[in-house]
């Protein structure tokens, strides 16, 4: 159904029309025909502004509607389905809290006119289907809305943890950077409290290309720490005209450790996705969609194929189904039938048909 955010906070219920005098006699069931003398009892009375000019009661008598409410039982399995699908069609409030006072109450009513008739309560006057509609949208969204609020949840609290001081905090005096005791437990003691900062600054370079939400364990939070030292050190023999080619080959095999290298991405367990599933994914997000009526099969070679040869094939296996019917059906143009000359044309019974 589209809805559009405009419907969210009014109602979608439609106005009531101008009344005329009711001055019936006598009532018929639009489903069975059958006459009554009067509505009251004998038809289910509705909130609906539908039926307002039908004295407020449903068009369809109370048998009727206690026949649609166990044919819906049957099909569905279910009573508190089969009261909703009612309701649908009546344009009757449904809400499951009626439903289960209706459990608690014993009635010999029916059970779904017993429904019907507690929708009709002044608690719920005014209430149709729409309002059920209505309110099945706003919880919908209420539940989206729950959903994403976790989600935001989960990234700030991510957020958090990554942006620790990035920015160097300075003691009173101001001359000294003051390093957070975590971070100095975190990286191990004996560094400069610039490189404290810097080394921060390189772990939450590579903690935010993760994805959010990624939690890393021990080994791997072991290895990130080694990387973004050897980082550091490379950057700086780089900028002193030392060697770093080594340090360089052993930064590569920490990369290979977390997974990081390029040419491992495609093969680690992780990621391999399997041929049928990749296709499984484009049919599910963005299929192939379905060919025009003209063409579909421009040159009848599907049909062709389907019939001479898949059609052939299933015949000679000996299995019956639509393409074994396509073959016996092509091939039946092509035979000629031995003609059938019947003798007892004359003596044909009485309701035969002669072909
Ligand atoms: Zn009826």
């Amino acid at each position: 159904m589209a809805r559009t955010s405009k419907i969210q906070s009014t109602s979608t219920k439609p106005k009531q029309a101008a009344p005329l005098k009711d001055e019936r006699t006598e009532f018929y069931c639009c489903r069975c025909q059958k006459q009554y003398k009067r509505q009251k009892a004998n038809f289910p009375a509705s909130q609906s502004t539908l039926y307002k000019g039908n004295g407020g009661y449903l068009a369809i008598c109370n048998n009727c509607v206690d026949e649609l409410f166990e044919h819906y039982k049957a099909a569905l399995g279910n009573e508190a389905d089969a009261i909703r699908r009612v309701c649908l069609k009546f344009d009757i409030y449904w809400n499951p809290e009626i439903y289960q006072m209706l459990n608690k109450a014993s009635t010999s009513q029916s059970r779904v006119r017993a429904y019907i008739s507690k929708t009709n309560l002044y608690k719920y006057i005014g209430k149709t289907f729409d309002d059920t509609l209505d309110e099945e949208y706003a919880q919908k969204l209420e539940a989206e809305a729950a959903v994403q609020a976790e989600l935001e949840a989960a990234e700030r609290a991510r957020e958090e943890s990554i942006i620790k001081s990035v920015e160097p905090v300075y003691d009173d005096e101001e001359k000294e950077i003051v390093v957070d005791e975590n971070i100095i437990q975190y990286w191990g003691t004996g560094f400069t409290p610039e490189m404290y900062i810097e080394l921060e600054g390189r772990r939450n370079y590579w903690l935010s290309q993760y994805p959010p939400g990624t939690v890393l364990n021990p080994g791997e939070e072991g290895i990130l720490r080694q990387i973004c030292n050897l980082e550091i050190s490379i950057n700086q023999d780089r900028a002193a005209g030392k060697p770093i080619e080594k340090s360089v080959n052993a930064l590569n095999t920490l990369f290979g450790s977390m997974n990081m290298k390029p040419s491992q991405k495609k093969e680690t367990e992780e990621n391999y996705v399997p041929f049928g599933v990749e296709i499984a994914r484009f049919e599910d997000g963005d299929p192939i969609p379905e060919p025009d009526e003209d063409f579909k099969d421009v040159d009848g070679m599907r049909h062709n194929i389907l019939t001479w040869f898949l059609g052939s094939l299933c015949k000679t296996a000996g299995i019956k189904n639509e393409y074994s019917q396509m073959f016996e059906d092509e091939i039946g143009q092509y035979t000629v039938e031995r003609p059938k000359y019947d003798d007892s044309d004359d003596d044909v019974e009485e309701g035969e048909t002669v072909v």
